[in-house]
């Protein structure tokens, strides 16, 4: 039996939960053309805080972690039904790690829910949100992943939510299909570890441009999670998108058991693999 895909997503502005435009598009393309899943399990770096938790309710709430933007952004809600017994069997299957069981604090933030309105628009698969502990190292994300393997196994959808470069310091908020060069030459480094040792991918730690492209961890991590499922899995994760907006942020998307499936459109995400047109990214 084959393996249920998982995906990374270059998820971008949340504004991106209203837009039509090549990104927003790609992901339309991954929801009606990959095998429908029974789950969805989605590692957010909107919930990045001091401890391995996954949400646990029937029910999670829609999370509106941000400001600035507008009210029907606030009003939007994504009404997915939570699987408290498939939580529990995660919290089994990690052992010996422990992962907590969240039965009321999160529920689905925007790092899910901007990129879940596009691919599955009806919110009628059950999601997850697994959290990311803030206090452990990186490599630790790496060992999690591949304890999360026998999932796509299961008939779960294993979505890492981010973006390999973050910067909103150095934003450019008029230029939505700028691509500074820093963002690019990292976001390419990124490519090609992928490419050829997922499992190494800490080694873009220590690339010139790591810095400007990840001041801080949160957007990066979800990467190490796709990563850590290839090298324990010893397959590679394809590049389904690439691409960049307002100047500091990437929108590369890779997937794993993804691709094939996706070459069979004639004008889907397959047509987007080198980057999408410029014309489609007004963000
Ligand atoms: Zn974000």
């Amino acid at each position: 039996m084959s393996k249920t895909p998982a995906l990374f997503i270059g998820h971008g502005s949340p504004m991106n939960t209203f837009e039509q435009n090549g990104y927003t598009e790609a992901w339309q393309a991954f929801g009606r053309n990959l095998p429908r899943p029974k789950a969805l399990l989605v590692v957010s770096a909107h919930w990045y805080f001091g401890a391995t938790a996954i949400t646990a309710m029937p029910n999670p709430r829609t999370i509106h972690d941000f400001y600035g933007f507008p009210q029907a952004l606030f009003d939007y809600e994504y009404p997915a039904a939570g699987d408290p017994d498939l939580a529990r069997e995660i919290t089994e299957l990690v052992k010996p790690e422990w992962m907590g069981l969240d039965r009321d604090q999160w529920g689905l933030d925007h790092g899910t829910w901007s990129v879940l309105a596009h691919m599955y628009p009806e919110a009628d698969i059950p999601c997850l949100q697994l959290s990311i502990n803030a206090l452990k190292p990186l490599d630790y994300h790496l060992k999690l992943a591949a304890r999360l393997a026998a999932l796509r196994e299961r008939g779960v959808m294993i979505i890492a939510s981010g973006n390999i470069v973050h910067n909103l310091q150095k934003i450019q908020w008029h230029q939505p299909n700028l691509a500074l060069d820093w963002a690019e030459r990292f976001d390419d480094a990124v490519a090609e570890q992928l490419a050829h040792e997922p499992g190494d991918i800490l080694k873009v730690c220590g690339h010139q441009d790591y810095d400007l492209a990840v001041p801080t961890p949160d957007h990066f991590i979800p990467l190490l999670y796709i990563a850590g499922l290839a090298a324990a899995e010893n397959t590679k994760p394809e590049p389904l998108v690439r691409g960049y907006s307002l100047g500091s942020l990437s929108m590369s998307c890779y997937g794993m058991d993804a691709a094939v499936e996706l070459r069979k459109i004639k004008n889907g995400a397959a047509q987007l693999p080198e980057g999408v047109p410029a014309d489609q990214t007004n963000i």
